[in-house]
């Protein structure tokens, strides 16, 4: 509930509306009941024209009667007044706007400074790419098994370019929510210590601190900016492009950023790190993609979900082929914020975040592109890179990867455990958090699934 009153105020405002129906629906209940109560009270005044303040007196009593007995009742049960609805919205609604108030204060007052050492020659020009897909599944996706044809360009380019094009084959989201997944992608802080999250600098205040030109192009919503926890930390960046802002409609498919990508690579800087975030396979899949895509089919729950992740395969490719042909360095990493079910236990969960984890909803894509002129002069951290793939990785790995592979290692925040190319990665347990901010072990909440899982099919 918390997640769902957070996704509203959030700057995915598309989230929200696939979330908000649960909110409406219990409003419509709450309605119903008191349009009820009404007619009930005036066919009884009607009924008894004549008595009416004595039956008026009677039937307040009732009401009054009727409040005390419930909440002596719920005081009984151990059940609070802030944790039934609708009062549990009014609770949530305030949570969320202190989180966001005190996250802001907290996050913007944050005195970062670089201590430590940039292990890269000054006048190498390298680019560092992070590309946040939305709501791409892995088990969707053909390039790690599935059985239809949705990453056809990925697979050719793994086929033919596999020193430069790395797939990781066991990632998993923070969450499954954006407004929780993606600032730890960001952030230097993992999934296991969110509470830090306001207190631990993103990799764009880095980058920024160490003199790198960084950008974002974004073809999700702004709306919410300076209000939720990613516009925050995005709100670093020297270049920022939303699609949305600069006339584009509302039904902008990915491939708009490739143009504004090639414009930043033209950069003249030497260093850059550009940020890119998708509108990847969000609800309604349909509309994530041109008509001309609808490669499967037209209608479908999975069909078009399908449809939108070979679009997403599309400009993945586009973006690579920009990457793999330049001749300056430059390192990608592509990983999507989270999963997505689509109803596949048969159990009508679709969407991400509403109900247990599933692992459809925690297992992302998660891949590397790195090209000739990198690899020529980063080769051994490519190689270590290369070793890994199979190591359970996460979020977590995000940032201190990308800090890793351009050697910017902060004496106080980068974590040499936590970087895919270092000497010292260290393969350890991952944590997710839920849709009430609470941090679980994985091997904890697969074994809470299995549990309930089992128990349904009694
Ligand atoms: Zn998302």
């Amino acid at each position: 509930m918390y997640q769902v009153v957070g996704s509203v105020y959030e700057t995915n405002v598309e989230e929200a509306q696939e979330l908000i129906w649960i909110i409406i629906r219990a409003i419509q209940i709450l309605a119903a009941i008191l349009v009820a109560f009404f007619l009930i009270y005036l066919i009884i005044l009607r009924r008894n024209f004549h008595k009416p303040l004595v039956l008026n007196k009677l039937f307040c009593l009732t009401v009054v009667v009727t409040c005390i007995v419930s909440i002596l009742g719920m005081n009984l049960l151990g059940i609070r007044f802030s944790k039934v609805y609708p009062f549990s919205a009014v609770r949530y609604q305030i949570k969320y706007f202190k989180e966001i108030y005190r996250f802001r204060k907290t996050y913007e007052g944050l005195n970062y400074e670089f201590s430590g050492r940039i292990d890269s020659p000054s006048n190498l020009r390298e680019t560092y790419i992070l590309i946040i897909g939305e709501a791409a599944r892995k088990a969707s996706m053909s390039i790690y098994g599935y059985p239809q044809n949705t990453t056809p360009i990925l697979q050719n380019l793994v086929k033919t370019r596999c020193k430069n094009v790395i797939p990781y084959t066991n990632a998993i989201s923070a969450s499954a929510f954006t407004r929780v997944s993606v600032p730890i992608m960001l952030s230097v802080t993992d999934a296991e210590s969110l509470r830090q999250l306001a207190y631990s600098p993103s990799i764009i205040r880095i980058f920024n601190a160490v003199g790198y030109k960084t950008f974002l192009i974004s073809n999700q919503p702004r709306r919410g900016f300076h209000q939720d926890v990613i516009s925050t930390m995005m709100k670093d960046v020297a270049y920022s492009v939303y699609l949305e802002d600069i006339g584009y409609l509302d039904r902008t498919y990915d491939a708009a950023v490739i143009p504004f990508l090639r414009q930043c690579l033209k950069d003249t800087c030497n260093k850059k790190l550009i940020v890119v975030h998708l509108m990847g396979s969000h609800y309604n899949y349909k509309e994530r993609y041109p008509p001309d895509f609808s490669f499967f089919g037209e209608e479908g729950l999975v069909t078009t979900y399908n449809n939108s992740i070979r679009y997403t395969d599309y400009v993945f490719g586009g973006i690579a082929k920009e990457v793999l042909k330049s001749d300056e360095a430059i390192a990608l990493l592509y990983a999507s914020d989270h999963g997505e079910n689509l109803n596949d236990n048969n159990d009508g969960n679709t969407g991400h975040g509403l109900r247990e984890f599933t692992r459809y909803e925690l297992e992302i894509p998660f891949i590397f592109v790195l090209n000739a002129a990198f690899i020529e002069v980063k080769a051994s951290k490519v190689e270590r890179l290369i070793k890994r793939t199979n190591h359970a990785v996460s979020h977590d790995h995000v940032s201190h990867s990308l800090l890793g592979l351009a050697g910017i290692y902060d004496n106080q925040v980068y974590q040499e455990s936590k970087d895919l190319s270092s000497l010292r990665f260290l393969e350890q347990e991952r944590y997710v958090i839920d849709r009430d901010m609470n941090i679980f072990l994985v091997n904890l909440y697969q074994r809470r699934i299995l549990k309930a899982l089992t128990q349904n099919s009694r």
